[in-house]
């Protein structure tokens, strides 16, 4: 039996949801998922493949005619010097290519540099390949970026990786330009591979994305992960793709690939083709919405958490990570000792709002709480409404 799983956690996020179906009518800014509806161009494309009946089994690594769109696209949009569309193969969604990663890069024991806040599935898929995740802290006042120095004093003998996450989830913060090349110059001097998830990479709203495998000589060792989930709104369909120049590496990454997907889903392929072949407009018009929700979110929370929640707005990514004050108490019957999971549960059971505890993306979350402000408009308003009854007037509240 695969007893080392029982040492692989659950993200918090599962129990949250959880406790948000007890909830009626709730606001749900716990879930990391838009409110779009995937572009037309996808849904067109996916109607064609299945009216075409093409849902036969496919290349492992991907159509063709999308490995080769791909391609184009990482040449052309993040300046990775791609040579071909071999280099390049799709997966289940982003969280999938990162387990192929992993099983692919680790040995047991190997350690990874992972930040702290960070998404959870990184560490768990660092620890189902037998790995040590080694957390290094993002720094509020740095807009929620490494001190460089400490980042390399985490490496050790027993380094394998770094993973980075920009922009982040959850906090939102963006590594600059800067950041990032002496990240990748930290792994060449250290002979270090740099895992870079850039899920979020069409969410900017201040600064650029830099895809670090774009710095000369930089893309021998590092190895991106991207997703159709956020930039086309395309979460529940699952598709996400990764880029290695390492042939080595690659045919270990196919093989973890075909032993836990043999293909992606054809239909969703299509999907992919359709989402590259068409117009680009939705990924500026979701971008330019999720600008104005986080205006109207922050504007909110100004006014409706009475200074009890606060934080500035993130460069990127659509979550708003809010620090709790320390004048909040919890009310007598929400005895949970950390203090995110307290406000967590309090605003859950109280407010009928979802959020996730900040103390579940690492140790370093603690005292902050997770919402995702990529909802509709309306249920922002809704939960913002909700939480000035909560919070009305004090900022110290007393029960
Ligand atoms: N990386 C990060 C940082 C994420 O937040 C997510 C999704 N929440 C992913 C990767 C993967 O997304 P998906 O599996 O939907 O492609």
């Amino acid at each position: 039996m695969g007893t080392f799983l029982d040492s692989v956690p659950f993200s918090g996020i599962i129990r949250i949801r959880d406790m948000m179906y007890t909830v009626k009518d709730p606001y749900r800014l716990d879930q990391g998922d838009v409110s779009f509806d995937s572009p037309d161009t996808v849904k067109t494309a996916m109607h064609r493949a299945i009216d075409e009946n093409r849902t036969h089994y496919l290349q492992t690594t991907g159509l063709p005619r999308l490995l080769e769109l791909l391609a184009e696209k990482l040449r052309a949009v993040n300046h990775i010097p791609v040579g071909g569309p071999d280099e390049v193969m799709v997966t289940t969604g982003g969280i999938h290519g990162l387990f192929v990663i992993c099983q692919a890069l680790l040995e047991p024991g190997d350690e990874v540099v992972v930040p702290d806040p960070e998404w959870p599935p990184a560490v768990g898929n660092i620890l189902a390949a037998h790995g040590v995740p080694v957390p290094c802290r993002l720094h509020e006042d740095l807009g929620w970026r490494y001190d460089l120095d400490e980042l390399a004093s985490k490496i050790g003998p027993k380094t394998r990786a770094i993973y980075i996450n920009s922009p982040n989830n959850p906090t939102g913060g963006v590594l600059t330009r800067s950041d990032l090349e002496q990240i990748v110059r930290l792994c060449e001097e250290r002979k270090l591979w740099l895992i870079s998830d850039e899920a979020y990479e069409d969410v900017v709203f201040e600064g650029e994305h830099v895809s670090p495998a774009s710095f000369p000589g930089a893309y021998d060792r590092v190895v991106s992960l991207f997703t159709f989930s956020k930039s086309y709104a395309m979460t529940g369909l699952r598709l996400g793709y990764v880029l290695a120049r390492d042939g080595v590496l690659r045919d270990r990454m196919k093989k973890a690939l075909f032993y836990t997907a043999s293909n992606v889903a054809s239909v969703v392929q299509f999907g992919g083709i359709g989402a590259l072949e068409g117009s680009q407009e939705c990924v500026r018009a979701f971008r330019d919405e999720l600008k104005a929700r986080r205006r109207l979110f922050y504007d909110g929370i100004k006014e409706s958490a009475a200074g009890v929640l606060s934080g500035d707005p993130p460069a990127g990514a659509f979550y708003a990570f809010l620090r709790i004050d320390r004048s909040w108490q919890p009310p007598p019957d929400i005895t949970n000792p950390s203090r995110s999971w307290a406000m967590t549960e309090f605003l859950i059971s109280k407010g009928r709002i979802g959020c996730v505890p900040g103390v579940d993306f690492g140790a370093n979350g603690e005292d902050h709480v997770r919402f995702c402000f990529a909802r509709d408009r309306a249920e922002l308003t809704g939960a913002l409404d909700s939480m000035r009854v909560m919070f009305q007037g004090s900022k110290v509240l007393r029960f």
